[in-house]
């Protein structure tokens, strides 16, 4: 048993991951189990695909969105998915998402990006941290890099591996914008995230997931699907979910073949993203309801 072994969950949105096991004599994932999890947080979006690979390696999915894509962005259990996550002992948690290019280089069903900064443009109306201090503890940590710069490394060369096979090319850009969503940017916006912020594409669900990555002590990167230009081009009519809708189907295939990858190169080696939950936390300890406590003993490592 290799000590190091690390094992990779991903939540995806707006495509969804369907794995065939047993289906194909040439698929990589041989036995699919779906499992359902209560957290103390509430319910995760559904229940857990628990996948394994024909080498040996278990990959934890699930689809962001819920069963039927039932639940908008800002209505999405974060708390519930991540704290899964971490419990069916994921150390990597790749997060798929679709987003706007704000970029003209960033073709729309071309270009795959890996952010490795993220702006939190949202209202506050997700619950973003599991140490809120409502009914809980209060703990604070770096989140000056969101994202696992290692593990985005090991998702940039997983994506090298596609440009042969689907003309899909990649590009480290930054910084990522999360919106609170529903609906997409007016212009103005648009415009102030392209010329004001620098941004090379908006989101609506990086964020709360990556921070509460953190908090979990999980490794966290991300890999956005540009659908769009979102709406800062003049000749843009706007954008359109019809059309997000073809686009992501060129994305199609990308989860199912950089998995496999993934899985087998990433180890679990020590990183700072394994912020400590001990020495984290400001509350005094003495006064938490113990009963609470046991409820966060899976962000010890
Ligand atoms: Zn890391």
């Amino acid at each position: 048993m290799d000590e190091q072994r690390a094992m990779l969950g991903v939540i995806a949105g707006s495509i969804k991951i369907i794995i065939g096991a047993g289906n194909d004599a040439k698929s990589e994932f041989v036995r699919t189990e779906k499992t359902n999890l209560t957290t103390p947080f509430g319910s995760p979006s559904e229940p857990f695909i628990e996948t394994k690979l024909r080498t040996g390696e278990t990959v934890v999915l699930l689809n962001r969105h819920g069963e039927g894509h039932l639940l908008g962005p800002s209505a999405i259990n974060y708390r519930a998915n991540v704290w899964g996550m971490k419990k069916l002992g994921v150390t990597h948690l790749l997060s798929i998402c679709a987003v706007g290019s704000l970029e003209p280089h960033i073709k729309p069903g071309k270009t795959l990006l890996i952010p490795d900064q993220l702006f939190d443009w949202t209202k506050g109306a997700r619950k973003h941290t599991f140490f809120d201090g409502q009914d809980d503890v209060v703990a604070h940590y770096g989140f000056a890099d969101p994202i696992c710069a290692d593990f985005s490394a090991t998702v940039a060369a997983a994506c090298g591996t596609l440009i042969d096979e689907f003309n899909i090319a990649h590009e480290k850009s930054t910084p990522l914008v999360i919106i609170e969503g529903p609906t997409f940017s007016t212009r103005a916006e648009s415009r102030f995230f392209r010329e004001t912020l620098h941004a090379v594409a908006v989101g609506m669900t990086a964020l709360p997931e990556a921070r509460l990555a953190r908090e979990a002590g999980l490794c966290y990167a991300v890999l956005c699907l540009p659908t769009d230009y979102d709406s800062w081009r003049a000749a843009e009519k706007g954008v359109e979910s019809i059309e997000i809708a073809k686009t992501i189907k060129t994305f199609a295939k990308v989860p199912i073949a950089i998995i496999p990858y993934l899985a087998r190169k990433l180890r679990d080696e020590s990183c700072s993203c394994r912020v400590s939950f001990a020495s984290a936390v400001a509350s005094d300890l003495s006064k938490i309801d113990l009963k609470k406590m046991r409820e966060y003993e899976i962000f010890e490592r």
